[in-house]
């Protein structure tokens, strides 16, 4: 691999966390979220490591058709499921099981006319508000979707938690104290747990949904992904390009924002926004580079960013930089960033080269 910009992703790492969450969920199945590129690790590749995992979830049909090109047999779940009749119809043909939550998609179903017999799973909002059938709204939608009767194959009951990430939060207790109550007593499988919530162990189910948790990075701000025997899966690296001495009290880069405060020695690694760094990483944030930890200085550039190596003058064109990895965790990363490290992994862009190890 020529490119300088790489994402590596450690397969070993990921098969381990999927261990490592089947032992916070011993009874559950593992639907293994891989949407968004797998949070930027690479669809295929990801799935085709994790081929142990009970199921794959999506939240594009484009990303089911991926995966069923590629061989994979496992169910997978359309975690939106599908917006039109065409939809729809591609789902049948691949297979694909559905969420159902909007009237809408309840409507998809009864005006299919195809062969196939879907696997649903119906969506009910117990306080997210954003997907699903609200409490009072449930009983008619699961009605009316049992009223298609063998034209479907199995009915199952999802909820997803909006604040599993903080313990504990009464809203996660709430959610599953309504969820239980709608849905004991009719005896299907049901899914609630997204990473966090399956890592603190919030509630049991038939099936969990960890996604972020898989790529070996914590859901939760401030808790290392290590305390949950977690490991990180990418590690996003690329060389020195070049290097410069600045003599004290110059700027380094656009805007001039960063002024050196000493004579400095100066790495321009080839890492920039046109690859998935944000733009408005402040200067300081650590680079490991040649084995060390320095910063970065001044602004990212498309292509570029600028960091400050004083204090490794064994640094040289051709020495490896670390954005994050194993031992520069993305949550670090994210924070001084002022985001979450989901949007940093799926923010990797075409233009990283994905490397599996
Ligand atoms: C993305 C997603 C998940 C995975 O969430 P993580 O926080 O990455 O574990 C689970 N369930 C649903 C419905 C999702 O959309």
């Amino acid at each position: 691999m020529s490119r300088l910009i790489k994402a590596v992703i450690d397969s070993q790492a990921l098969r381990a966390n999927l261990a490592r969450i089947r032992e916070y969920a011993p009874r559950a199945r593992v639907m293994a979220v891989v949407k968004a590129n797998a949070y930027g690790h690479g669809l295929v590749p990801t799935a085709l490591a994790l081929a142990d995992a009970d199921a794959f979830a999506v939240a594009r049909v484009e990303e089911a058709v991926a995966l069923r090109g590629a061989g994979i047999g496992r169910p997978i779940v359309l975690l939106e499921g599908v917006f039109n009749a065409a939809q729809l119809a591609e789902a049948a043909q691949l297979q694909l099981d559905v969420v159902v939550c909007d009237p809408a998609q309840i409507e998809l179903l009864e005006g299919y006319s195809g062969a196939h017999r879907f696997l649903v799973w119906i969506k009910i909002d117990t306080g997210m508000n954003r997907l699903g059938f609200r409490p009072e709204e449930f009983p008619a939608a699961f009605d009316r979707l049992r009223a298609l009767g063998p034209r479907l194959r199995e009915l199952r009951l999802m909820t997803h938690l909006a604040r599993a990430d903080e313990r504990g939060a009464a809203l996660t207790q709430q959610q599953v104290a309504r969820f239980h109550a709608l849905t004991q007593g009719l005896g299907l499988t049901t899914s609630i747990c997204n990473s966090a919530g399956t890592l603190t162990q919030s509630t049991p189910a038939d099936w969990v949904r960890p996604g972020l948790a898989l790529y070996g990075v914590s859901p939760f701000p401030g808790e290392d992904a290590r305390s949950f025997g977690l490991t990180p899966v990418m590690t996003l690296e690329s060389s020195v390009i070049s290097t410069r001495r600045v003599p004290r009290g110059e700027s380094v880069g656009y805007g001039g924002s960063w002024i050196t405060q000493r004579d400095s020695y100066i790495a321009i690694v080839a890492a920039g926004y046109g690859d998935g760094l944000p733009w408005g990483l402040p200067s300081g944030t650590p680079v490991i580079v040649d084995g060390k930890r320095a910063a970065l200085a001044g602004r990212v550039s498309m292509d570029m960013v600028a960091v400050d190596v004083t204090d490794n003058p064994a640094v040289h064109v051709g020495s490896r930089a670390v954005i994050w990895g194993p031992d520069l965790p993305v949550e670090e990363i994210a924070r001084g960033a002022r985001t979450i490290p989901y949007e940093l992994l799926c923010a990797v862009s075409q233009r990283v080269a994905l490397a599996l190890r």
